[in-house]
Formats: C-alpha cells, structure tokens, sequence
C-alpha cells in the first residue's frame, strides 16, 4: 500500500502547508516504513528515530500556520555515515571510526537541518566510500530493495536503498567517482552531482578531496532540484565552495527539452553495456528526440583513461586524508601494549582499516613516493586535463549529453567482491564528471529482463544544473514510470 513516506518532497510538502497532515504523522510513516523493512535491507547503521520523533513535534505548531516554509521543512532524511553530524555517531562505515561522534555538522546537513528537514538516521556505505557495491563497509552489505541477493551499488548504497524503499523521502549521499548516480542507477530512483564546489563539503569526511562532491537521493527529479537549492552556495569553511549565486533550479523545470541539443556518448552502446541497459537508452534517447530534442553523438575522446587516472588521483588524496587515523588525532586506538609509537599506529590502522582502504592506501602511497611521482600521479593530473578539454569541445556542440550511468544492472552480492578491477569498471561512466567537476544525474529511464532498475545519465557544463535538471524532468516526465520495488510487496 502506497504510504506517506512514498510520496514525493514536492507533493508532502504541499500537503503539510495545508494541515492536510502533520510533520509527526509523516515522521511516523517513514519510521514505521524503516522497522518494516530495514531488517531486510540493512541501509541504517544509526537510526535515529527519537530524534526524528522530537524534530517532527517541534515542527508541528509551525508547519501550515502560515509562516515561510521551506520545501525541506517536515521530510525525512536520511545521511550518508560519511557526513558529520554533531552529538551523532559518524562512521564511515569504518572500524577506525565505529565510536566516533563529531561535535559539529557538516555544512550540508546543518542548512537541511536549519529547513527544518527530520532526520531519520544515518546510513551505511562502503568504506571511506571506497566501492561501488556497498560490501567494503565493516558493518556489512546492504541489499537491493529491487532484489534482496544483489548490491544496491555504492559506495552511497544505503542512502539509495533507503529512498528506494520508502525508508525516507530522500537521502543524501557523497559522490567521489560515481558513489551517488551509480547506486541510484541500481535502485531505481534519482541521484545527482551537483558540479565540484556547489555544495559545501565542511563536515565530509574526506576521502580525495578534488573530486569528493555532496549529491541527493530523491524519488523525483523535481525533489533533486528543491534539495539542490537548499543544499547549494558558498560556505567560507570550505576554500573549494564556489562563490556564485545559485540558481531557481525548481523554476523552469518543465520548461522541456525542444532544440536542447544532446550528445550521445561515445561507449552507449558499446561491448561491455549489457543489452537491457542498451535497450533502455535507446528508448530514452527515442523519446528526448519525440520531445524536440536535437540528438547526436559525441565522443569524449580521452574518457577512456579517465578510470586509470581516477585509480592514481583517489587513491593518492586518500593516502594522505586518511594519514589522520593513527590512534591519537582521531578513531580508535588498537588495545594492549605497544612497543612504541611506530607499533601503535600500525596495529591501529592494520586492524581499523579493511582490504580495499588499505589497498588504496598503498596504491595512493607509492604513486606518491619521490621517483614515481611524476611517473604516475603527474601522468594521471594531465590526463584530467585533457578530459577537461574533451567536456569543453562537447559542450560546444551540445546542451546535455546522455550515457548509461552504469554499464549494467544490479549485481549479485559476492559475485565482484574478490576482482577489484571488474568493480572499479562499474564507474567507466561516472568518474569522467568527477574529474571534469562538472554536475550529472542518474535518471531511472526503465526495467531490464531481470526487472532491475536501469539509469540514463545526463551530463551538463559546470554549474548547469538548472538545464540539467530540466533536460531530466523532460524525460522523467514523458517516460511516467512507476517504480516500486518488490521489497514493499505486501508492506
Ligand atoms: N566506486 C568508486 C570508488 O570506489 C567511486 C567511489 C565514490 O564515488 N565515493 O572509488
């Protein structure tokens, strides 16, 4: 049965203005919704229903008297565990971190917050938010609301799976190399990027901090565009936050796509696309052209580096952001005696570190080192340069442009665990944005064979994301899909 906490921001918040319901009904829906499902699905590390519960009540004399209200105001949310938030516990999906409680909020939750957003809990994702499967967390995978024996992608899975199945409205995530539109793609609801700087990351916690980017969960692309706009501007906190107004990304949003001219991306329909995400593009791209869209095809002739360069960048700026965990700075400390200080910190970070932060932490370590430096780390910057060159002459020629966000579906739990490389190719499309810094959204355009979610992403020019927005409401629009997961049958 379709309940409160399935129903889009944009249409609770008009019933709330009007008293139709309340904040504490709402609340109650989406916390019900989380005991129903949760144990099934796993996307909470720290709920926090109490809390939600206080914020609802606080809310109620406020909500429909009238005063100003804020699209955010009354909807629960759910936060990735990688984004700081003061008096609750912030893992990171990291034994280092499993006791760590911040005393501050990070810039994009403390805006939300001051909206008068109710926060459900924090959610679980791989790692430092290194994956794309949500298995590299330390407290365990998270399953796929669409079906139970696959991953929901990540690293941002539990956030996207908590959208998915109506846990909360929407959620926020991190995007580094795809960590939002990747698991969005395979749960089956709407995940931006906005471009690198438009939202604050004070209160991150880092993992490569030139390409770490907050992004949105939401059910529809016109929640995205109402998040986005809260979520968005300068903060003085962080040096990369950009200093440029932000724009009505919600004005406008049905204003369509004729003579908007999209690129298709060189690689859509190449060998490794599986054949119902082909089938899904092709149908999407049919409907952007019945809409009046002007429809070519593009190439990004340097993407195909993009991956290699990123596997040098990441892991590079994470070797030096997690040098902090060392059992004295921050985290745990491994117990027992110790020789000395050199001991300490080894047993700390060998046991609070799991595989793949460790293998990153290596990798980032020796492309780093003096005699390999500009071998590798300064081989990778100048391929990102040149990827940068390849979005500009793209967007000369085109508004948007459109790939799969994911070559394929869903995957089963277990079945890439043990090949990191056939992981790290399940972002081909996604890193070539973070590494431009340009915005990108993971539509879900379609089922395959398997009746899984597939996502079309589209790609836009630095701080483009009201045409962006735009261009995926169109869609959207037109597509009038109607996803609910198999995991609410019955609930
Ligand atoms: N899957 C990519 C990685 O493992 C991207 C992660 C992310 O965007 N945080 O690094």
């Amino acid at each position: 049965m379709t309940e409160l906490c399935d129903l889009p921001a944009s249409d609770l918040s008009a019933k709330l203005a009007s008293r139709e319901i309340s904040a504490a009904e709402l609340t109650a829906s989406s916390l019900a919704r989380i005991e129903a499902v949760d144990p099934q699905i796993g996307a909470f590390l720290t709920p926090t229903p109490e809390l939600a519960r206080e914020r609802a009540a606080e809310l109620e004399s406020y909500l429909g008297s009238g005063a100003p209200q804020t699209g955010a105001a009354g909807i629960p949310t759910a936060l990735k565990d990688v984004l700081t938030t003061n008096g609750i516990r912030t893992t990171c999906g990291s034994k280092i971190l499993e006791t760590y409680v911040p005393p501050y909020d990070a810039t994009a939750w403390a805006r939300l917050s001051g909206a008068g957003a109710v926060l459900a809990g924090k959610t679980n994702c791989d790692e430092f938010a290194m994956g794309s499967s949500n298995e590299n967390s330390a407290f365990g995978p998270v399953r796929n609301p669409w079906d139970l024996d696959r991953v929901p992608g990540g690293s941002s899975g539990g956030s996207a799976a908590a959208v998915s199945a109506g846990e909360v409205v929407w959620a926020l995530g991190t995007d580094t190399g795809g960590s939002v539109r990747q698991p969005a793609s395979l749960c089956g609801v709407v995940g931006l990027k906005p471009t690198y700087g438009r939202i604050s990351r004070y209160g991150l916690i880092a993992f490569a901090s030139s390409l770490d980017t907050v992004g949105t969960f939401t059910r529809n692309v016109r929640d995205a565009a109402t998040l986005l706009g809260v979520l968005a501007g300068h903060d003085p906190r962080d040096a990369t936050s950009l200093d440029v107004p932000v724009d009505d990304y919600v004005h406008g949003l049905d204003a369509g796509v004729a003579n908007l001219r999209v690129g298709v991306v060189d690689g859509t329909f190449g060998d490794g696309v599986h054949t119902g995400v082909q089938d899904a593009m092709r149908v999407a791209i049919e409907r952007l052209t019945a809409l009046g869209a002007e429809v070519g095809e593009v190439s990004l002739p340097h993407a195909d580096y993009a991956l290699s360069a990123y596997y040098l960048i990441a892991p590079s700026e994470a070797s030096s952001n997690l040098a902090r965990y060392d059992g004295v700075r921050y985290g745990s400390r491994a117990d027992g005696d110790h020789a000395d200080v050199i001991d300490m910190m080894t047993k700390t970070r060998g046991q609070g570190f799991g595989p793949e932060v460790k293998r990153r932490i290596m990798l980032g370590t020796y492309a780093l080192s003096a005699g390999y430096y500009e071998a590798y780390y300064g081989q990778a910057q100048k391929v990102r340069t040149l990827i940068i060159r390849d979005y500009e002459a793209a967007f000369e020629r085109f508004d948007i442009l459109v790939s799969p966000t994911s070559p394929t579906t869903a995957f089963r739990i277990g079945e890439r665990a043990d090949d990191p490389f056939a992981m790290y190719l399940s972002d081909v499309f996604t890193i070539p944005a973070n590494l431009a810094g340009v915005p990108a959204v993971s539509l879900p355009v379609g089922l395959d064979g398997d009746g899984l979610p597939v996502g079309l992403q589209l790609t836009a020019p630095l701080l483009g994301e009201a045409s962006l927005l735009r261009a995926a409401s169109a869609l959207e629009a037109d597509l009038g899909l109607e996803l609910r997961p198999p995991v609410l049958e019955g609930v």
